[in-house]
């Protein structure tokens, strides 16, 4: 049976998932799993889609392994031990950046690669890492397909007026712009809701992918016309560790009377800010909503309160909004920041059912909501899975 693997490689983790493809052209999640810890103690999980455990393997002492000498140590397990009946026929994965260019997954070859490589100063912490483990597979096996899906694609067309940045022009022209990220999940939520309420789907739809990472984005009839993060994954909502949307003046401080450096004003925004700089306790909302501190209540007020005025800046860019979707570890799992954010858009129609919010349900709208709130889990693996098959497709 052809499978396909879908790979996310972070600065600090490796997520894998394997899928199978049936005879009517179906993927089944066959195993899943993930490198962590890279640069510390790598360690290794990986289970079958039953729950079964089917690798553990830890690297004491492996802080100097880098992405391709695991990427090298996984691929000689998984020869050592082939997967009955299972033939990887091709690789997807996740690359943060497609620049202006790249508006739909690629089939990597040495030109990508090279047009990839010059993106990474746009994003110096993702891309490097997503290009590290595509030149190691290419390494181990040079005939496999390997397909690249871009964070940025799904967003590559909206509106010239959410690309454009108030900048001299010359800026926009070398590709300081506005690009927004999280594409893949946003793809695979337009496309969910689409089976799940075709009409609502249509329509004018605000999704709230809130992770460690977070970002909103606005759909009409499932394509993006404006998101909340721009030129890089920094930009819009308040995330784990990352500031979000900050005034430029506040750099230049740093800068010029703190005398912080570049780098340090990069490691503050990026690990040290968000949840974890306002409460000063974890860049976790479960262990900030299970706090009885001020601080972890404040970080969470100010999180909900970015949150509806972003959705209320993106229902300004639709025209109005017929549905709200959570999605991701904070979007899909916490009732109560869900709940936080809606009572303050209950002005825009955002109403929901507390019972309902509280469950397991995936509709949490009233049912005489103004506003459809739908909660949907996102599948990024799957959906750089489904692109990687059709660019197979298109080359068998
Ligand atoms: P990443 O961006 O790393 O993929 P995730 O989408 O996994 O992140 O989201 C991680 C976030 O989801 C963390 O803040 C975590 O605390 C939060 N989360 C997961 N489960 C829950 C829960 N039951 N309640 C509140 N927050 C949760």
């Amino acid at each position: 049976m052809k499978a396909i693997v879908s790979l996310n490689s972070g600065s600090s983790s490796i997520k894998f998932s394997l899928f199978t493809l049936d005879a009517e052209g179906t993927l089944h999640l066959s195993a899943g799993g993930k490198i962590e810890r890279i640069g510390i103690a790598p360690s290794l999980r990986a289970r079958s889609s039953d729950g079964k455990t089917i690798l553990e393997r830890d690297w004491p002492g492996g802080a100097a392994l880098s992405h391709a000498d695991l990427l090298r140590d996984l691929f000689a397990w998984a020869t050592d031990h082939p997967l009955e009946g299972q033939e990887v026929v091709a690789i997807g994965h996740r690359v943060v950046h497609g620049g202006t260019e790249y508006a739909a997954p690629r089939r990597v070859d040495a030109p990508l690669l090279d047009k990839l490589e010059a993106l990474c100063p746009l994003a110096p912490l993702h891309q490097p890492h997503n290009l590290a483990a595509i030149r190691a597979i290419a390494a181990l096996a040079p005939d496999l397909l390997q397909v690249a899906c871009f964070d940025t694609a799904f967003h590559h067309d909206k509106p010239a007026v959410a690309s454009r940045l108030a900048l001299p022009r010359a800026f926009h022209d070398q590709g300081i712009r506005r690009y927004g990220f999280h594409g893949l999940s946003y793809e695979y939520i337009a496309r969910r809701l689409g089976e799940i309420d075709p009409a609502l789907a249509a329509g004018r739809v605000i999704a709230a992918h809130l992770g460690n990472g977070a970002s909103l984005c606005a759909m009409r009839a499932g394509k993006s016309v404006d998101t909340t993060m721009g030129f890089t994954a920094l930009d819009g909502l308040m995330m784990g560790t990352r500031c979000g949307s900050i005034d430029p003046g506040v750099v230049l401080h740093l800068q010029t009377q703190l005398g912080m450096s570049a780098t340090e004003v990069e490691t503050l925004f990026y690990r040290e800010s968000g949840l974890l700089g306002v409460s000063g306790i974890s860049s976790d909302m479960r262990t900030l909503t299970a706090s009885a501190a001020p601080q972890a209540a404040e970080a969470i007020d100010l999180f909900t309160w970015r949150a509806a005025r972003e959705v209320a800046a993106l229902t300004a860019s639709l025209g109005g909004l017929d549905a709200l979707v959570f999605t991701a570890g904070i979007g899909e799992n916490s009732a109560e920041v869900r709940s936080r954010i809606c009572a303050r858009l209950d002005w825009l129609g955002v109403t929901i059912d507390e019972i309902a919010n509280a469950g397991d349900a995936l509709r949490i709208g009233m049912p005489d909501s103004p506003v459809a709130v739908h909660v949907i889990p996102t599948d990024e693996e799957r959906m750089i899975a489904l692109h990687t098959l059709h660019v197979l497709e298109g080359t068998l």
